[in-house]
């Protein structure tokens, strides 16, 4: 047996001894993982630093303060959540009651990317642990002082044979990707996530693809347009536009271009200041690789704030590109990075139907005032979720599920629907046993009249 067939064989004879079943064993798992994060916090914020150049600002409202706001509203849901529900029963099935048992699957898998590399490891855990199971963990091998130091507190807090933390790059998933898990949980890129379900068939293991997109800010002729500016730049360049919901492009009606463009330069400064390069609240791109990839993406259009780049700390300004037509390089993948594309219509229809010809996006964000056109946008658009007038915060309500459709993904988590993400539902039917209607038996004409009566 190599290292990991022992590990995941370990963890699947701690699932079998039951003890995650238990709601105090559950409820204290989780009240290690806040004190663990609480005890490691400045080591955190060093870390992210040193990865992403995240500003303390940023990791506490994006990695850490998320965690823990997870953390407490399933602290104080949970035993409701652990309950069987209770369902109807039909008639025909007189005498017997009707319920629903979430149960955990298993040894389950996480797999995370680099740009929120903690909470992107350990939110869909929280689910996880929540729901009965035992975890295993595979964060990004881009983020390593954050992916080390996950490692080092799991390992010191918690028994490996219930959560561990496996370091890596996509070689390490391919070894666990061999192994028969009971759930997968996948955050990262579409084309990976094609390769992660794939493998997960080979042993019918169920999964969550939590993927990327190109995300629209559409901004109507009606909308406030200062506002709109504030959070759309807010949005496109918090992590230095390393954010899977982040406005991947903007969206305009050409009546209100010109003033949305004035007023967002003005939000930029007003953010960042003159030189965001130099500014220690403003991230880093990843790595060589994706700081060489958005660099090429400057050749587009015309950049009309912005563009300049320091390859040494791999730095790019937040940036707004005009004159980008929708054959474009930076139209064709999903830029995650400070580059924020503009296109324009005329017809909020007209864009409507540009929208339906593309992959249905993790998020899309409409400004406008009018009630009808918000709601047009919703009833004719497909996309994961979003904001009427906001851009990102609908994935900070715990009480929202996030998640794609299509290309975006597959599955949600987040509050509840991260404990039922990693629940089985078991159907149960409790018969009585004082009485045997004979109806559903063969042989009585009888019976065969009055059920065909009922099931009419
Ligand atoms: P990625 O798909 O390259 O990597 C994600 C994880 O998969 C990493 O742990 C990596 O080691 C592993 N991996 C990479 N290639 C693999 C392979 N061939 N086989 C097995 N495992 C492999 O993604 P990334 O670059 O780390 O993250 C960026 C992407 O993630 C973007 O597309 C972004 O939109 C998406 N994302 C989505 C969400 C969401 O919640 N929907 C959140 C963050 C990021």
């Amino acid at each position: 047996m190599n290292h990991y067939e022992l590990l995941v064989s370990n963890q699947r004879s701690f699932f079998k001894s039951e003890k995650t079943l238990p709601y105090s064993f559950r409820k204290e798992q989780l009240e290690k993982l806040k004190k663990m994060l609480k005890i490691h916090e400045k080591e955190i914020y060093h870390a992210l630093k040193e990865d992403l150049n995240k500003s303390s600002y940023e990791t506490l409202t994006t990695e850490i303060g998320f965690l823990y706001s997870e953390i407490d509203v399933t602290l104080k849901n949970l035993k409701e959540w652990m309950k069987e529900k209770k369902v109807d029963t039909p008639i025909t099935h007189k005498g017997s009651k009707s319920y629903i048992v979430p149960e955990p699957y298993g040894v389950t898998l996480t797999i995370a990317p680099w740009n929120y590399p903690l909470q992107l490891a350990v939110a869909p855990v929280i689910g996880a642990l929540a729901a009965g199971n035992t975890a295993i963990i595979k964060p990004s091998e881009f983020t390593p002082a954050t992916s080390g130091l996950l490692a080092k507190m799991m390992g010191s807090t918690f028994d490996q044979n219930y959560l561990a933390v496996v370091e890596g790059a996509k070689e390490t998933t391919q070894r666990l990707l061999e192994l028969r898990f009971d759930y997968i949980f996948f955050t990262g890129s579409t084309n990976v996530g094609k390769i992660i379900m794939r493998q997960a068939s080979e042993h019918l293991t169920p999964v969550t693809l939590e993927l990327g997109g190109k995300s629209p800010a559409i901004v109507d002729k009606d909308a406030n347009i200062d506002l709109a500016a504030k959070r759309i730049v807010w949005g496109k360049f918090t992590n230095a536009g390393q954010t899977c919901v982040a406005p991947d492009y903007l969206y305009v009606h050409e009546k209100v271009k010109q003033k949305l463009m004035k007023s967002m330069k003005k939000q930029i400064k007003s953010f960042y200041g003159k030189n965001p390069i130099n500014n220690e609240e403003y991230g880093h791109i990843i790595n060589r690789d994706h700081f060489d990839r958005l660099s090429g993406l400057l050749a587009d259009g015309e950049t009309i704030h912005g563009g300049k780049t320091d390859s040494e700390v791999r730095s790019i300004e937040p940036t707004i590109i005009d004159g980008i037509a929708w054959e474009d390089a930076i139209m064709q993948e999903e830029i995650f990075g400070p580059l924020l594309p503009v296109l324009t219509f005329s017809k909020l229809e007209e864009a409507i139907s540009v929208l339906k010809d593309k992959e249905k996006p993790l998020s899309l964000y409409y400004f406008g005032e009018n009630n009808k056109s918000q709601q047009r946008i919703l009833d004719s658009l497909s996309f994961g979720g979003g904001c009427i007038n906001d851009t990102l915060y609908h994935l900070a309500n715990p009480y929202l599920p996030f998640g794609g459709v299509g290309n975006s993904g597959m599955g949600s988590y987040h509050g509840h629907n991260s404990f039922d993400t990693f629940s089985h539902k078991k159907s149960i039917l409790k018969q009585t046993t004082l009485f045997d209607i004979p109806l559903r038996y063969p042989g009585s004409k009888l019976a065969h009249n009055i059920t065909k009566r009922i099931m009419k």
